[in-house]
């Protein structure tokens, strides 16, 4: 089953992606089991390329266990923002996906808007840690993500 997000989580990713815009938001979705998702974590983006690509400081992962350890919550997905969108994940979250199994990718696409920016989708997404890395999701149905990108 995939867990689902609350609108308050919802709100709080999407608080969190127009902060950091026009750089992508990035962070942790945290819940006592990998079907219930009750918090998230932002993150910080340490990548070179922070407006089209995202890099979780290795050290929030570190700092983030330690603290679950002496918790019941775990870590169930991750979540970033597309600042100008599309909602699909690019090749570099699929890399990243592989190689985190069994959890849930959320992209928070945004554009432009005459008003600032604001939020065009939000997409969910499971990893199987296998080909294809990625699955499609809504509501309890997951689809097979054919990837976009050609591997030579
Ligand atoms: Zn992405």
């Amino acid at each position: 089953m995939i867990p689902r997000l609350s609108s308050g989580l919802q709100a709080e990713i999407t608080e969190e992606a127009l902060r950091c815009w026009p750089k992508e938001a990035c962070g942790f979705l945290l819940g006592p089991s990998p079907t219930e998702i009750t918090g998230m974590r932002p993150a910080a983006n340490t990548s070179s390329r922070p407006t089209d690509h995202f890099e979780i400081d290795p050290m929030d992962i570190l700092r983030l266990d330690t603290e679950l350890r002496a918790s019941d919550q775990r870590l169930v997905g991750f979540f970033h923002s597309h600042p100008f969108g599309p909602p699909a994940p690019s090749a570099a979250d699929e890399l990243h996906a592989a190689g985190w199994p069994q959890t849930l990718w959320v992209i928070l696409a945004l554009q432009p808007g005459e008003e600032g920016p604001r939020v065009s989708s939000l997409t969910k997404w499971w990893s199987t840690g296998a080909e294809p890395a990625l699955m499609l999701c809504s509501g309890r149905s997951c689809l097979p993500v054919a990837s976009s990108h050609s591997k030579v």
